[in-house]
């Protein structure tokens, strides 16, 4: 096998393995099987990977620091199968809306385990979530501190929550995906005062239970270093809260944001760097400081669900440009991850069926009429021929959950593999999916 094809492996699945034939296996089962069988384009999750992930989280975190709580952040990836397994592995969940809410409430999500995010949650999502009982609303704003107590005063409950705060750090991650810099439109910023107005404010509503603070930086972050100034400029504000007005700090989020290899040749701290910059942060600080060592709610995403899930697809059209290019053309695109024509991000493939050859350069194009539906440009791959599969790495997070029907092009199924079974965890969308909601 060529050198770097076994590197591009290293970016599947942990159950990844090539047949003798060179066929890629995913949990078991062979991806052009799959690919046969459910149809392409075809997302395909890994459940082993899936809980192994959630397991190093929880065990990287908690050997450091016991009183964490992982919450997976369903906007990366949610689905039924995912919440249950989630569940059984202990995690707790962010939500950012009412829909994701009840994806959790569908499958008995312990509502006590569930933080609901948001810059601009409706009052019916806020009615939702107070009636079911969710753990934590992370406020983000002012005109939402006094609406969600409005609402609890109502239902006559007292509802913990979090203020979400803006510590005015740049994590150097895309201009698109930054949201802890003070011109930002998340959160109370920390620089101009805003944020002692919003403690103050909800230490006197009624029905409110100031908990504890969280942020967001952005996302991916490829340093723990943005992490542990915005920690210390957080916990000095704890203090400083403390003294005006006795307040306590229980619980306290820095959020998630962490960074997932994409492409070979990209470097990002590993779970246990992040835990350890991040646990040793706050235990340091809030010992000097002098404040009772707050829970730790930490918020992955990405780094949950991005390697357990690899995207297949078949290519159709071949075109070269002599000289200049060659366009191989797949089944799927921008519909189904938009990633690459959002923020410029990188992807490997591979070839399912010749998983072991090596290697022409070339441009692997969607089928979506914009120029821009580009899934990755210039990889490496074996010699493709129509109805090759392509597999993609790393397709796990924020691809399906931006799925669209852009060109009226049915989404795609997704299955769940697991020692040598796959399940359909969603079906394929069909044309009368597609017509059901529409009238004439
Ligand atoms: C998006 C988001 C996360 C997760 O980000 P990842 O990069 O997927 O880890 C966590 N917390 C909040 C509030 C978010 O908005």
């Amino acid at each position: 096998m060529r050198q770097s094809n076994l590197s591009k492996l290293s970016l599947f699945p942990l159950t990844k393995e090539v047949d003798s034939h060179g066929h890629l296996y995913i949990g078991g089962c062979d991806c052009v099987n799959l690919a046969k069988e459910y149809g392409t384009p075809l997302y395909v999750f890994d459940e082993a990977t899936l809980r192994s992930k959630c397991q190093e989280f929880q065990t990287e975190f908690t050997k450091r620091y016991p009183n964490t709580l992982v919450i997976y952040a369903s906007k990366a990836f949610l689905n039924r199968a995912l919440a249950v397994i989630l569940k059984e592995e202990g995690l707790g969940l962010d939500v950012v809306s009412g829909g994701e809410i009840s994806v959790a409430h569908s499958v008995d999500f312990p509502n006590e385990k569930i933080y609901f995010h948001g810059n601009n949650k409706t009052a019916d999502e806020l009615k939702l979530a107070l009636d079911w009982k969710i753990g934590r609303i992370v406020v983000d704003n002012f005109y939402e501190l006094e609406l969600l107590n409005t609402l609890a005063h109502k239902k006559i409950v007292k509802q913990s929550i979090l203020l979400r705060l803006t510590p005015g750090i740049d994590p150097h991650t895309h201009r698109h995906t930054t949201t802890g810099i003070l011109d930002s439109k998340f959160g109370f910023p920390l620089a101009d005062g805003q944020a002692g107005t919003a403690v103050a404010q909800a230490l006197s509503a009624s029905n409110l239970d100031l908990k504890g603070f969280h942020f967001h930086l952005g996302s991916p972050i490829f340093d723990t270093a943005p992490f542990e100034i915005a920690i210390s400029l957080v916990l000095n504000f704890a203090r400083e809260m403390k003294t005006n007005h006795d307040f306590h700090l229980d619980e306290f989020s820095p959020g998630g944001g962490f960074a997932v290899k994409y492409t070979v040749d990209s470097q990002t701290p590993s779970i246990a760097d992040y835990a350890e910059a991040i646990t040793a942060k706050v235990t340091s600080l809030a010992s000097e400081l002098e404040l009772t060592h707050p829970k730790l709610i930490v918020e992955p995403g990405r780094a949950i669900v991005a390697q357990a899930g690899v995207a297949l697809y078949t290519v159709g059209s071949i075109k070269e440009i002599p000289g200049v290019r060659k366009y191989v053309c797949v089944d799927g695109g921008i519909g189904d991850n938009i990633r690459p024509a959002l923020y410029e991000a990188k992807y490997e493939a591979i070839v399912a069926n010749k998983a072991s050859d090596g290697s022409n350069t070339v441009t692997i194009a969607g089928r979506y009429c914009e120029s821009s539906d580009i899934l990755a440009q210039d990889v490496s791959l074996a010699p493709v021929s129509v109805g090759d599969i392509i597999a993609m790495p790393i397709g796990g997070a924020y691809s399906i959950p931006m799925a669209s029907n852009y060109n009226l092009v049915p989404r795609p199924a997704i299955i769940m593999v697991k020692e040598g079974k796959a399940r359909l965890i969603r079906k394929r969308e069909s044309y009368q999916d597609l017509l059901r909601l529409d009238l004439i």
